[in-house]
């Protein structure tokens, strides 16, 4: 129906795939109430957050049905129209309820209704007795960061952008008043203290100057562009000089990494190079912290912010250039609710902004190498890497025969003992933690599974106990088998535990780190082990894909790759493509220095072609022939896919939903959407839940969307939910 008068469209964060009407509240102007402004509004029975979409004169709720909005939150948007208009394509790209996608673009003390604007600001400055101090105690960190970050100001930082730098800078910030080292200042607002004075990059190489020229004469207009490099190439270099420019240009820059990326180093090296206006986001934050960054991205104090992926929705006022490191890293997809990709969400804000994005990467997924090809993205390549540093001998082992102690060929631990010999340092690489992935009784084959899932449990050395990967359960290992009472239980498998221990073994003159979830899950842990490994103590690293990011070790000299044999024979299409950047990420880390670096690979599959054209002809080579098969299958980048996923406690009922489901689709579906399945997961039970999916796909991506759209409405009125839990994922990054 038609109103008389104006209506407010609400996002209201309830798992609906709908927003809300209201009419606007009694005791506010209707013209204050902007689209992106947050209210509070009565939702059943609950006081909700929601954020105005849009104001309207045509409701499909009857006009005496209309409640009035409790109150208006904000006296400006929280999301500007860019955002909006954003969150609002997500949500129906994604097909997730635009109330939770709106919600999860602010930060959580927003979502509770807390003031978006920014308190009176203090600042910190360093005595006179602070300035003296020149050590401070070694463990005290954050002490050092705080301290070393005024100094370089040499003037007072605002506590927002040291809280913003500093994870739990509060009670250390009071420590170092109280210590008599730092005072309060307050500075006029139009005085705000300039940061400190920028350094001087090295001279870029021809490359390098290149790629920074090709972006420069595109400013002020969207274009993508794919900066192809090695680690050690220099791309953050090319990063750092086009910030610099961007900050001359009062603009403001953001940046993206993967969540394992934002290393204190990458920190440093930004702020040591920028002065220090680099604000954070990411998981490791407080609340308060976060809103902190936020505020300073909106008022555009932070000139700079380094963000993991939910960073894509802060409200960056004057921003200039979008940079995405690692752009084929996983991590930039959310993997459970609003399943977005940020990555993707990025290129579509830089075109609403008009503003060039540049992404950057040692091994570009295949989806971008495709877009390269279809000249809509500019490739910008850097072959040669800074220094001269030499690119690494591959050399593919042959493990089949091979007498194995404990996962480790007699090839390569004897170029391990050479390379030790010549003080280089060795890096092993095995993606799979704990001692052994199976426990198994010799006497009657019983074998330690989960309770919950259909998998194996992993047998953990150091506390004796059997872990579930999947859901986390955990119980001690019993000396004797429960079925047979046999004390003859096998190890089957090696994890990173097992060759730690066995490397203590063999190589017993040398020290030895092992780097994964396992030992680096306290804070700072991790850090601490690859100092380790930066200043020598540690001559050998063994780890997870933990080591495949962000971490530079210029002294390790050869790469070993333990297992490929799953990544090349794995049921998900995108596992050769993960197995082929693994390997070039994790060869990166050798080799930097004027010592070229050696790889070798350990497979029971040398003869296998992809393997093969990776090795001997490069990445680039690799991808081409691996988007030759995509493109035969019609998979992804050349088809566009969703999974729906369901699961329920019930051992059949997620199969028959979608076998529903399925039913429901054929009947509307144009012949150019293919759907296959609904089959049973492929890991079928997880933590208790028995799973099935149905993949959808076709080569245009709107009639995906709109059979994806139409599919949705339909389910959720003709299919009572009956106890499944069901999901979308748009373009997923697995299919299990
Ligand atoms: P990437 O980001 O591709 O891994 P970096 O930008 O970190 O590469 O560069 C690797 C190393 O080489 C760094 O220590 C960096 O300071 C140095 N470097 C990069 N570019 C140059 C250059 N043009 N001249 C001298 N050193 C450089
Ligand atoms: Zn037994
Ligand atoms: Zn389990």
């Amino acid at each position: 129906m038609s109103a008389p008068f104006e209506i407010l469209r609400v996002a209201v964060p309830t798992p609906l795939r709908r927003s809300f009407d209201y009419l606007p509240p009694t005791n506010t102007t209707l013209t204050d109430c902007r689209p992106g402004c947050r209210v509070e509004v009565s939702f059943g029975r609950q006081k909700l957050v929601g954020v105005i979409l849009e104001r309207t004169r045509s409701t499909e709720q009857p006009g005496h049905k209309l409640k009035h909005v409790l109150s208006l939150l904000d006296d400006a948007p929280v999301l500007d129209a860019d955002l909006l208009e954003l969150l609002r394509f997500a949500s129906a790209y994604y097909q997730h309820p635009v109330g939770e996608v709106v919600s999860a673009a602010l930060p959580a003390l927003l979502r509770q209704g807390k003031s978006a604007n920014a308190e009176p600001a203090i600042y910190w400055q360093l005595t006179p007795q602070g300035q003296q101090v020149a050590r401070t105690p070694r463990r005290a960190i954050k002490q050092a960061a705080l301290l070393s970050a005024l100094h370089t100001a040499a003037g007072p930082l605002s506590d927002a952008m040291l809280k913003a730098r500093v994870v739990g800078a509060n009670p250390v910030l009071q420590r170092l008043h109280d210590l008599g080292w730092i005072e309060k200042v307050t500075v006029a607002p139009d005085s705000t203290p300039s940061s400190a004075s920028p350094t001087a990059g090295p001279a870029l190489s021809d490359e390098q100057a290149a790629a920074v020229q090709a972006i420069q004469a595109a400013l002020d207009q969207f274009g993508v562009f794919v900066l192809e490099g090695v680690t050690g190439s220099g791309k953050t270099e090319v990063y750092l000089q086009l910030i610099a420019q961007q900050l001359l240009l009062g603009k403001q820059v953001l940046v993206l990494v993967p969540e394992i990326g934002l290393t204190p180093q990458l920190l440093q090296r930004f702020e040591h190079r920028l002065g220090s206006a680099v604000a954070l986001w990411h998981s490791a934050l407080t609340d308060s912290e976060r809103l902190q960054t936020w505020r300073s991205a909106r008022d555009g104090t932070a000139k700079v912010i380094i963000g993991t992926r939910s960073a894509i929705f802060l409200p960056v006022q004057d921003l200039g250039l979008l940079i995405i490191d690692e752009e084929h890293d996983a991590s930039f997809k959310q993997q459970e609710g609003f399943r977005y990709s940020a990555r993707d969400l990025a290129i579509l804000r830089a075109r609403a902004r008009q503003i060039p994005i540049l992404m950057g990467s040692a091994t570009p997924s295949l989806e971008t190498l495709a877009n390269i090809g279809r000249d809509r993205y500019t490739r910008l390549v850097l072959q040669h890497r800074a220094g001269g540093a030499k690119p690494p001998h591959f050399h593919i082992l042959d493990m089949r025969r091979q007498p194995l102690d404990h996962g480790l060929s007699m090839p390569l631990t004897q170029r391990m003992r050479e390379h030790l010999q010549a003080n280089g340092q060795v890096l092993l690489f095995l993606n799979r933690r704990g001692f052994a992935p199976t426990l198994l009784c010799h006497d009657c084959g019983w074998i330690a599974t989960c309770s919950r899932c259909d998998a194996h449990l992993t047998l953990h050395h150091s506390d004796n106990q059997l872990r579930c990967h999947h859901c986390g359960t955990q119980r001690r290992k019993d000396p004797v088998c429960p079925v047979c009472k046999s004390e003859q239980l096998i190890d089957v498998g090696v994890g990173t535990e097992r060759i730690e221990a066995s490397l203590h073994k063999a190589f017993a003159d040398y020290e030895i780190v092992r780097i994964d979830r396992d030992t680096t899950r306290r804070k700072g842990s991790l850090d601490a082990l690859l100092e380790k490994v930066r200043n020598g103590e540690r001559q050998i690293l063994i780890g997870t894909q933990m080591l495949a990011k962000g971490h530079h070790f210029p002294n390790v000299t050869l790469v070993g790759i333990l297992d490929t044999d799953q990544g090349l024979h794995s049921a998900d299409f995108r596992a050769t493509e993960r197995m082929a950047q693994q390997i070039i990420q994790v060869s990166g880390r050798a080799g930097r220095a004027e010592r070229p670096g050696e790889v070798m690979i350990q497979t029971h599959h040398p003869e296998h072609p992809l393997l093969h054209t990776l090795v001997e002809q490069g990445y680039d080579a690799f991808a081409q022939a691996a988007l030759g098969e995509r493109q035969l299958a019609e998979l992804p980048p050349y088809a566009h896919m969703a999974i729906i996923r369901a699961e329920a406690t019930r051992p059949t009922a997620a199969l028959a939903f979608l076998q529903d489901v399925a039913k429901l689709l054929v009947k509307f579906a144009p012949s150019t959407l293919q759907h296959f399945g609904p089959f049973p997961a492929p890991m079928e039970k997880r933590a208790g839940k028995v799973r099935a999916q149905l993949i959808l796909l076709s080569t245009a991506r709107t009639t995906l969307q709109k059979s994806l759209q139409q599919l949705l409405a339909k389910i959720e009125t003709e299919l009572p939910s009956r106890s499944v839990r069901w999901s979308v994922d748009v373009d997923p990054l697995d299919t299990y």
